[in-house]
């Protein structure tokens, strides 16, 4: 089954054409990649996914579920990693995670926030506040309540901006375990040697367009390269 269908989606922010018309599509159980530079329009799309934004056009499905007109269907069965993180400093990681888990899992928070807990590999840290936490300890706390439920589908903006090489490995890791709890995974990045190893297909992205789709060899294949850095330089242009 395709866990996501994009087709011609495009937004515009006022004159402004961040996604310009993309299409792709994947299935259930696969890790897929959107992959660009800044301002490529990756979190945007992201968004419209997570239906946190209207698409000025096009269409953009999630297991058969439309973006837009069955938002509470689809928020209940994604979990979505924001680029940005959020305040709630004077709460714990522990208290932020338990809050999450009663609101999006009523019926089984104690389970959730048990397996939250674990997922962030905080350990003691957890029960401190979050405004003392690191930015990695921050993104390892907001990453596992992202995945805590085991989402179908996890919605993941840049899951490992900003971290250094140890703990980035440390999330990689964790994304590809989630494959097999049955979690299928849409991320994005713009660290095209992480997506590389990370991603099973990926979608290329500059300036709101697709510039390239299709597994990594593919790509690379189609390129003549060896690594998805030389292969985006050639396929903008800039080489
Ligand atoms: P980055 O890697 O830098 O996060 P991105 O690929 O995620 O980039 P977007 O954040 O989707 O890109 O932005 C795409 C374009 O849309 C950019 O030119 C950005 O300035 C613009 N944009 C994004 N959000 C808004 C907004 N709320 N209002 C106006 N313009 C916006």
């Amino acid at each position: 089954m395709n866990a996501v269908v994009v087709k011609d989606l495009v937004k515009k922010y006022g004159r402004l054409v961040a996604v310009k018309g993309i299409s792709f599509s994947f299935s259930e159980g696969m890790i897929y990649g959107l992959i660009g530079p800044n301002g490529a329009g990756k979190s945007t799309t992201l968004r419209i996914l997570a239906t946190l934004l209207e698409p000025t056009s096009g269409e953009a499905k999630i297991f058969g579920l439309n973006v837009k007109k069955d938002k509470d269907k689809i928020r209940k069965i994604i979990g979505y990693l924001p680029e940005e993180a959020g305040g709630y400093k004077y709460l714990t990681g522990y208290e932020y995670l338990e809050m999450n888990a009663k609101i999006y899992s009523p019926d089984n928070y104690g389970e959730v926030l048990e397996y939250g807990a674990l997922l962030t590999g905080l350990g003691d840290r957890l029960y401190d506040r979050i405004g003392s936490y690191s930015k990695g300890m921050i993104r390892r706390l907001l990453l596992a309540r992202a995945l805590m439920n085991k989402p179908r589908l996890a919605i993941l903006d840049e899951p490992t901006a900003g971290l250094d090489v140890i703990h980035a490995t440390q999330i990689r890791r964790m994304i590809k375990n989630m494959v097999n709890e049955g979690v299928t995974i849409l991320l994005s990045s713009h660290n095209m040697l992480e997506v590389q190893f990370l991603c099973d297909e990926l979608s290329l992205i500059n300036n709101g367009e697709i510039v390239a789709q299709g597994t990594p060899e593919d790509i690379l294949k189609d390129t003549g390269t060896d690594n998805l850095e030389d292969a985006f330089m050639r396929l903008v242009g800039n080489e």
